[in-house]
């Protein structure tokens, strides 16, 4: 027997690094003409660095104290901001405590209890009414900065950098050409950070700020709007949006679980390019000319 269209149309997207889940959705992929993008670890290679511990003055703390702290905190999120923040504290040979009553909040950080501190690591908006002056010099180039709070009082904050995917920019052009609509950015994170990114990248529609929530409703909103929608995500605080759009596709190196059992589809290879070559091989499934 030859094999129906769409079956062919998988093996190949699975030549091309994409784990497509159903024929249902290598179908679907065909018909999206609006794309919503994640920032971190989807646009950005996800694996960010630490470039700045500034321990806050009256803190107490000097740079390793407040990177063990945070550190220890983050040990069990598996963000990638968490990730950078552990080997940062493993390049400067930190011993970590153990962490207890450990809780993460998607689109805003972690807390855990260290050595009997209270500690949170996360979005400097979302845990502190006043945010130091330095977060503002950080975001404006281009970082991700994290807010430090122990036992209630910010203590210190830390620069994370991350770099765009090489094929982002690349990735844009030709989803805006197949679906006939520039791809919007849809992030947790800051929206100066944001801003540096989507230049970068060749995106002007940037939502920044978002909880899990706020990406599901923007989602929603330009699917009520007549739009099929694919969303391209990483986090668990995507799995929302993932879930609600018309399609869905994980980032599948450094995605989160929760993310990779939402989305219809995974991006197995690391390549961000893979989203449009897949949407064009559903057209030419389906007969339509690409
Ligand atoms: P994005 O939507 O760009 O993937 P997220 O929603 O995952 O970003 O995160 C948004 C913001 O929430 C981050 O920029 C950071 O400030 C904060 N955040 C979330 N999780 C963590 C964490 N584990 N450690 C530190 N900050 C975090
Ligand atoms: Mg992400």
């Amino acid at each position: 027997a030859t094999m129906p269209p769409l079956l062919s149309a998988i093996a190949n997207a699975g030549r091309h690094g994409v784990l497509v889940k159903s024929a249902v959705v290598m179908e679907r992929l065909g018909q999206v003409d609006a794309v919503a993008l994640d920032k971190t670890g989807t646009l950005t290679e996800g694996s960010p660095r630490v470039t700045d511990v500034r321990p806050l003055p009256g803190s107490g703390l000097d740079e390793d104290a407040l990177l063990t702290l945070a550190a220890a905190a983050e040990r069990p999120s598996e963000h990638p901001l968490a990730r950078a923040v552990v080997e940062a504290a493993r390049e400067r040979g930190l011993d970590l405590p153990g962490a207890q009553d450990f809780t993460s909040a998607p689109g805003v950080g972690v807390t855990a209890v260290v050595g009997g501190r209270t500690v949170a690591v996360g979005a400097p908006a979302r845990l502190a009414d006043d945010t130091p002056g330095a977060v503002a010099e950080l975001e404006e180039s281009g970082r991700t900065a994290v807010l430090v709070v122990v036992d209630g009082t910010p203590a210190g904050l830390l620069g994370i950098a991350d770099r765009l995917r090489p094929d982002a920019a690349a990735t844009v052009t030709s989803l805006a050409a197949l679906t006939g609509t520039a791809p919007v950015l849809l992030t947790g994170d800051n929206p100066r950070a944001a801003a540096h990114l989507a230049a970068e990248a060749g995106i002007d529609d940037v939502r920044a700020g978002l909880l899990p929530q706020d990406k599901l409703a923007a989602v929603q909103e330009m699917e009520s709007a007549g739009r099929k929608v694919l969303v391209v995500g990483d986090g668990v605080n995507d799995a929302p949006a993932l879930a609600a759009a018309h399609t869905g596709i994980a980032m599948g190196r450094a995605g989160s679980d929760l993310a990779l059992e939402t989305a219809d589809a995974v991006i197995v290879r690391d390549e961000l390019a893979a989203v449009p070559a897949t949407i064009a091989l559903s057209r030419r499934a389906r007969g339509l000319v690409v």
